[in-house]
């Protein structure tokens, strides 16, 4: 407790957190608590979680805190529900020995009546998502005007989940004299933004370097094909008994399809996606905090603020769309000191952005081999003997005992080891008894994973990739999420490797490898989005006329241009005859006829 008092702090929260096991500050908060207890400066911390932030700001402001004025006077804004729960749950343990100091939670998807009551009796710390806390401002019911400390926790992920409006309007509503201290694990523009505009001269302090991971994970990754990655997935997971992790998927629909496939494969999951009701979500999160739950699939979304300590993996199932965004998933590991594993699996064309991952972690990921059936089931059957070696005998077996032994006095020690791990592990020992290796060859891992690779053909000459154009852009809010949504929900099969996706304002390109067009093309038929028609077009004639594609994209892209170009003077000039001679005679400009210039 030395190492706290010496940073300031005192009392009954020094008690409070000798009661959780606290005996030496962590980096962050031997950084920030002076630095809060003094209040001179505000702060920009750069900081994953699982570095002890929540106490390097809670506990200094809940020293300073006068509580004789039952106003709010410390602010803290958090991304989500989960996070704003656990960040109240660390402050009550805190100030456990404080019995005046009243601490409220507000966020969405509960009743809003009755946190309007509770903000009634009046309290000091508000913990608070932006949007619920916006919803009460504009109803007149919270006062945050006596608010002299604003803390914005993980603020890069607000920013993400769309709350910077709200944000600005919370601010702009607080006192110019408060003190601003915002934490973040990444720091993109938006961030650096919010810090310029509403931070005074903050002080800066990094644990970690900006956007890199935390120091105690290692990041591994499976290099298979496309349509091996969840064979990947479930060895993988099979081959670590102990292992409780995270999985993440790009999509919800991934995130259920996963789940559901595991589960049916025997394994302890759940998903926590979009479409779950609070109600679904709290007892998902409830038994996987319980370790009821071995693996928990989800979308980043959905995971956001999730606080769980103790997970052993993070697993990309599908690296996430925004480079950045892995570095989030992968600090839900390698929390308080602790070692975790980062995994990602992927397919060749996804090296690239592996790559790109190692640049911004600033850490190499370590190839692995996917493993095989004999490795998964030395490690189950040897952790399944560990667990027998430790067990305590039951009591109440006591009574049984002299039957049991008489009756397994047939069976030399051997025998009986060998037939009662057959029974245990019948299942498990057909499933991998024969089982394809699922690792590439040495020169097939090797080969390049780029664009040019992949826009090629495969060595039976069948074309990879097709390219569609579908008439929906930027302009209708459509995202490569969307996409790849749609796809997944009504692709005649699941896990389709997608290529590039370009959204134009207009149009959306993409490349898939498909096998049948027309069937893949019919499964979209009746397909919308935002209420418009899905309208797909393969434009897969520029690869069966362009063998070198790519080769003169320039000149394709001009022939295209100038083909339209004769395709809207045709037309035109079909409307102007038609004019004159036909359907449209006598009728005149205002109809929408373009007259061309005349030579
Ligand atoms: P956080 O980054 O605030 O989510 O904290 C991550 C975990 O570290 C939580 O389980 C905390 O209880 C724990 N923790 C925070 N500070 C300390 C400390 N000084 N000593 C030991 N554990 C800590």
């Amino acid at each position: 407790m030395e190492k706290f008092k010496e940073l300031g702090l005192e009392g009954e929260i020094l008690k409070g957190i000798e009661d959780l096991g606290f005996q030496v500050p962590s980096a962050i908060q031997g950084k920030v608590i002076p630095i809060i207890l003094r209040g001179e400066n505000d702060l920009v911390a750069l900081a994953q979680t699982g570095t002890g932030k929540t106490a390097a700001f809670g506990l200094p402001l809940l020293q300073k805190l006068d509580v004789s004025l039952l106003k709010i006077q410390v602010l803290i804004l958090s991304p989500t529900r989960e996070l704003c729960v656990q960040i109240g749950k660390d402050l009550r343990n805190y100030s456990k020995y404080r019995t005046d100091i009243k601490i409220l939670c507000v966020y969405g998807g509960t009743d809003i009546r009755r946190q309007m009551k509770d903000l009634e009796r009046g309290v000091q710390v508000l913990v608070a998502t932006p949007g619920r806390l916006c919803d009460l401002l504009k109803r007149n019911a919270v006062n945050i005007e006596h608010v002299h400390s604003v803390v914005l926790d993980e603020a890069d992920e607000m920013l993400n989940m769309g709350f910077k409006e709200d944000l600005n309007f919370i601010l702009d509503e607080t006192s110019e004299t408060r003190n601003t201290y915002l934490f973040s694990a990444t720091m993109p523009k938006e961030v650096e933004r919010i810090a310029k505009n509403y931070l005074h001269h903050p002080q800066e302090i990094s644990i970690g370097k900006k956007n890199q991971g935390a120091d105690t994970v290692s990041h591994e990754y499976y290099l298979v094909r496309a349509k091996d990655c969840y064979e990947t997935l479930h060895r993988v997971i099979d081959c670590d008994p102990d292992m409780y992790a995270i999985i993440f998927t790009r999509t919800k629909i991934d995130a259920r399809d996963i789940a559901r496939k595991l589960q049916k494969g025997g394994i302890d999951c759940d998903a926590l996606h979009g479409d779950l009701s609070q109600a679904q979500r709290d007892d998902v999160m409830e038994r996987f905090r319980a370790k009821r739950l071995k693996v928990l699939v989800a979308t980043d979304v959905a995971a956001r603020g999730l606080d769980v300590d103790n997970l052993t993996h993070v697993i990309n199932y599908n690296l996430p769309e925004d480079v950045e965004s892995y570095t989030h998933r992968s600090g839900r590991t390698g929390r308080a000191g602790r070692a975790g594993i980062s995994v990602a699996i992927i397919n060749s064309k996804e090296k690239g952005k592996l790559r790109k991952i190692e640049n911004i972690i600033k850490k190499k990921f370590q190839y692995r081999e996917v493993p095989g059936g004999e490795q998964i089931c030395r490690a189950q059957l040897l952790y399944y003997a560990d667990k027998i070696i430790v067990a305590e005998p039951k009591e109440t077996l006591d009574k049984y005992q002299h039957d049991l032994f008489k009756k397994f006095e047939v069976l030399t020690k051997e025998e009986l080891i060998q037939k009662m791990v057959s029974y245990e592990f019948s299942k498990l020992l057909k499933k991998y008894a024969m089982v394809e290796d699922l690792n590439l060859s040495e020169s097939e891992r090797n080969e390049r994973g780029d664009d040019k690779k992949r826009r090629g053909r495969c060595s039976d000459g069948q074309r990879e990739f097709t390219t569609f154009s579908v008439n929906i852009g930027r302009n209708d809010d459509f995202t490569s999420h969307d996409l790849v949504a749609i796809i997944n929900e009504n692709a005649p099969r699941k896990g389709l490797e997608i290529g590039n996706i370009r959204i134009f304002d207009t149009n959306t390109k993409f490349e898939v490898n498909i096998q049948g067009l027309n069937e893949f093309m019919s499964c979209f038929r009746n397909v919308s989005f935002n209420g418009l028609p899905f309208t797909l077009t393969a434009i897969k004639d520029r690869y069966n006329r362009d063998k070198r594609y790519g080769r003169d994209r320039a000149l394709q892209r001009k022939e295209r241009r100038n083909s339209t170009a004769i395709n809207k003077w045709q037309v035109e000039k079909k409307r102007s005859n038609n004019s004159k001679h036909g359907r449209f005679a006598g009728k005149k400009e205002g109809l929408g006829i373009v007259k061309f210039p005349q030579k």
